[in-house]
């Protein structure tokens, strides 16, 4: 179950997590991307953490539209509209179902209709949509999240910069899968599922 205490500390261990991978993020940017992905989310967790400092007593809806609306005005970049977009479902979702499985498949749904990438595209949908799945059938867990990341890799990028290098993206990790494998390892880390 998602609860505010739970979310928050989610957001401290991603905070956490970004400061310490936002070169790694950025050099995995540069190859395939214009190498600004580490610092686009580092700016977005910093306003997450301020926006969050300045609530008192929030509901998990405000805290999730929060977390929302600091991604989508503080990441620039195309991940930042995602990962905006994934926050403002879970926020719409969750008076129905405070469960991950539930809200993470309404955020999938938002960030494919947002971005229009499919599974396969080499983007942060090849880590949202497998673990969705791995949430459902009992398989989520850290070794999943990390096989999902490293599935990119071989894969051409049909959406967002990398794209543009068609075939010649293969060989790379898409960084937003990365980033994305981030925020689900320190899901569990906090204690979520
Ligand atoms: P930008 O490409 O604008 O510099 P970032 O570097 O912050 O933005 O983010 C790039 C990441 O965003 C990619 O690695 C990919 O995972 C994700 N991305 C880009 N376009 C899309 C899309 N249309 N759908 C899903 N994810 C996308
Ligand atoms: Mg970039
Ligand atoms: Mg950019």
């Amino acid at each position: 179950m998602l609860t505010v205490e739970l979310t928050k500390k989610w957001m401290e261990l991603f905070y956490a997590q970004i400061d310490q991978e936002k070169a790694y993020l950025s050099e995995l940017d540069t190859p395939i991307g214009d190498g600004d992905h580490g610092n686009n989310m580092k700016r977005g967790v910093d306003g997450v953490k301020d926006s969050l400092a300045k609530l008192k007593d929030p509901t998990l809806k405000e805290t999730l539209r929060t977390i929302a609306m600091a991604l989508i005005s503080k990441v620039g970049g195309a991940s930042g509209p995602l990962y905006g977009t994934a926050f403002l479902e879970m926020a719409k979702k969750c008076d129905e179902s405070q469960e991950p499985a539930i809200l993470f498949a309404a955020a999938l749904e938002g960030i494919k209709k947002r971005g229009g990438a499919k599974e396969g595209d080499k983007t942060m949908v090849d880590v949202w949509a497998p673990t969705v799945k791995a949430l459902t059938d009992g398989s989520f867990g850290t070794e999943q999240i990390k096989q999902a990341v490293a599935s990119t890799k071989e894969m051409i990028a049909r959406k967002g910069r990398a794209s543009y290098l068609g075939e010649r993206s293969v060989g790379h990790l898409d960084p937003g899968a990365m980033s994305s494998g981030y925020l689900f390892e320190t899901f569990i880390a906090a204690g979520g599922v």
